[in-house]
């Protein structure tokens, strides 16, 4: 950090200093609503035009780009770690990106490239962690679809009947599984529900998923009624031994499975235990709108889809259709807020802590919505991440990867073909 540089930041306030480091300023001007009848000259919310819809020459460059980093990816990837078969960092996650753009594309290339990543996974499980992102669920689950997809049916079945049999441990009352979504029964119950929507309800008997539905409500139960919280918080859960809010270690993303409606979560418990519980979460909102990484964490500094804001929305979005009140939506939008001002994360441009998963947000929100000003705001985004790499952010440790690196970033600007049909990986359904 230049001289200059290090006296400015003396001169501004502690959080503001803080807020500087962590993203760059957003220098994009922000949509103004326009006369549909205005000149189709006038630009301002370019790449959108005045109908609202997105300019073939962005779209032809968000393409462009998109062939571009998918060549930089495949070459960066000859020395990833091979034994990393997850979807948050190994090849999981490669055949997640591949099977995205199969769908757009409808090219037999890009699904025989997720089987091939697929394969190198399942050939390298350990049996330690359950979860879809970091266990072995997310290689089972995968492989099944995939394998669905080419009609492989005998190959799918045994992936789904090894993902079945993954319960077993989930569901151990000593096994020492926790709730989160990035290593725990959140994470098992995600890969239920994706293996459900790919291959037909009938994939996942009902048993098995009321199950573990159980299994994560007595749990966060029981930590609420250790913690004397039952009133207040009647579902509470740790990780590492703190009560982290956001997506991926903590409260916001478990609440955020157990409202999906495949999860078929008893209505009693929906508004007896999960509804209190997320407006126990919403109390610990900070004035920027911004949510805190964990209850014990009283600074307003990380935006990210793992810790923030760009992660509690899904759960205010999901609690607004659930519940049909309209506080969830307002508070998502502020939250939309927050990510438009510091989104543009220094972490770079992946989707765990970075500017592609922020911009989800916009997404989600749009797709609820329709309105033009969250496409617009996914667009810039986008827009940012046509720039990889210029903006001397850090270098994530796996930098190909889905979850830190450069295929996130592809799937991402890959979403903007179909924006009502966008899924956050892993996450959303
Ligand atoms: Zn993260």
């Amino acid at each position: 950090m230049g001289a200059a540089m290090s006296k400015r930041l003396k001169l501004l306030s502690a959080p503001e200093a803080e807020m500087e480091e962590r993203s760059f300023p957003n220098p994009y001007p922000d949509w103004e609503p326009q006369d549909p009848s205005a000149d189709a000259a006038d630009q301002r919310n370019e790449p959108l035009d005045a109908e609202g819809k997105m300019s073939p020459v962005f779209q032809k460059k968000v393409q462009n780009k998109i062939k571009d980093l998918l060549q930089q990816m495949e070459e960066g990837l000859k020395t990833a770690d091979p034994h990393d078969f997850s979807a948050y960092t190994g090849w999981t996650g490669i055949a997640l990106l591949y099977l995205r753009l199969h769908r757009v594309s409808q090219e037999a290339l890009h699904l025989q490239r997720a089987l091939e990543y697929v394969k190198r996974a399942t050939r390298v499980l350990n049996g330690r962690k359950v979860s879809f992102l970091c266990g072995d669920a997310g290689p089972l689950a995968v492989g099944a679809v995939v394998h669905h997809k080419l009609e492989n049916q005998a190959e799918s079945r045994d992936c789904l009947s090894r993902l079945l049999q993954l319960q077993h441990s989930v569901l151990s009352p000593d096994s020492d599984v926790p709730d989160e979504l990035l290593y725990g029964r959140a994470g098992y119950l995600y890969a239920l529900l994706y293996v459900s929507k790919e291959l037909g309800a009938e994939a996942v008997d009902e048993a098995t998923l009321s199950k573990v539905v159980t299994a994560i409500v007595e749990s966060g139960k029981s930590f609420s009624a250790e913690q004397k919280k039952s009133e207040r918080c009647p579902l509470l859960y740790q990780w590492h031994q703190k009560q982290y809010l956001g997506a991926a270690h903590g409260m916001a993303g478990i609440y955020y499975l157990l409202l999906q409606p495949a999860a078929k979560v008893h209505p009693d418990v929906l508004s007896e235990l999960v509804r209190p519980s997320i407006d126990y979460i919403r109390r610990k909102r900070f004035r920027s709108g911004n949510f805190p990484s964990s209850l014990s964490n009283e600074s307003d500094r990380l935006v990210h889809w793992c810790h923030g804001a760009p992660g509690v929305i899904h759960m205010l979005l999901m609690a607004h259709q659930v519940f049909k009140e309209d506080k969830y939506l307002k508070e998502a939008t502020e939250c939309a807020e927050v990510i438009w001002l510091r989104g543009l994360l220094r972490k770079g441009y992946g989707i765990c802590h970075g500017t592609a998963g922020n911009a989800y947000a916009f997404l989600s929100l749009y797709k609820l919505t329709q309105e033009k000003k969250h496409l617009y705001r996914s667009c810039k985004f986008a827009e940012w991440c046509l720039a990889y790499g210029t903006h001397g952010c850090r270098i994530p440790d796996r930098p190909y990867s889905l979850f830190e690196g450069m295929a996130g970033t592809i799937l991402y600007l890959s979403e903007l073909a179909d924006p009502q049909a966008s899924c956050f990986p892993a996450f959303e359904l």
